[in-house]
């Protein structure tokens, strides 16, 4: 899963930018308000970490613009304690949940993982595709009930895929769902990572349509 986090404290946001990465997701964070609305426009993301108090333009105001350009990413707001008015202000503006200042890590992923379920449409927290099943909470993976080994980019790979079944994801989209913004990207790296994974499951197990991507074939 990659997602975008906005927060200006540096203290603060360097903490959730590590503990996404060490919970295998790709982050890629901005400081300020302009800079939040440019890079969620890219539609790379799957989920936004939106503080309220930014510079050049507040999560609100972000919010708000996000919504009336009807793009309906995953939002979860960041709040100061005392802001009772920000969190109903921004859950009518359609925010998807919210987190008050200071808040456990534990308990963000915990919201990122019921925000990002809630979102797919499936209740379950586990998601799975015939033999391939991932636990978003545990990172844990099996392949016909047996444990699967995989690399951080192998999961997030594999995540993004499952998310849809039968969906035909191009190498760019790959690429977004599996780097940060600031990580090289070898021309062929998404082969490599879909090579390793058919060898750790099946080959079948990731379809290569010639010209346009790769999915995981229905189950
Ligand atoms: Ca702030």
């Amino acid at each position: 899963m990659r997602i975008l986090l906005v927060e200006d404290d540096p203290q603060i946001g360097a903490a959730i930018a590590s503990a996404l990465e060490d919970a295998g997701m790709a982050a890629d964070w901005v400081t300020d308000g302009s800079a939040a609305l440019a890079s969620v426009d890219s539609g790379a993301f799957e989920l936004m970490l939106l503080d309220i108090g930014l510079p050049k333009k507040d999560g609100l105001s972000v919010l708000k613009q996000i919504r009336q350009k009807r793009n309906a990413i995953p939002v979860i707001m960041i709040t100061a304690r005392d802001a009772v008015e920000d969190r109903i202000a921004g859950l009518d503006l359609g925010a998807d949940d919210y987190l008050v200042k200071p808040f456990l890590i534990d308990e963000l992923m915990a919201r990122i993982r019921a925000v990002a379920r809630r979102r797919s449409g499936s209740a379950q927290p586990q998601l799975s595709n015939g033999d391939i099943t991932i636990d978003p909470a545990s990172k844990a993976a099996t392949y016909k009930n047996d444990a699967l080994e995989l690399t951080g980019k192998e999961y997030r790979l594999v995540h993004s895929l499952l998310l849809a079944p039968g969906r035909i994801y191009s190498r760019e989209e790959l690429e977004e769902k599996v780097y940060g913004w600031d990580e090289e990207v070898n021309s062929n790296a998404i082969e490599f990572l879909i090579h390793s994974l058919r060898k750790k499951t099946h080959k079948s197990a990731i379809k290569n349509v010639r010209g346009l991507g790769w999915m995981v074939p229905k189950a």
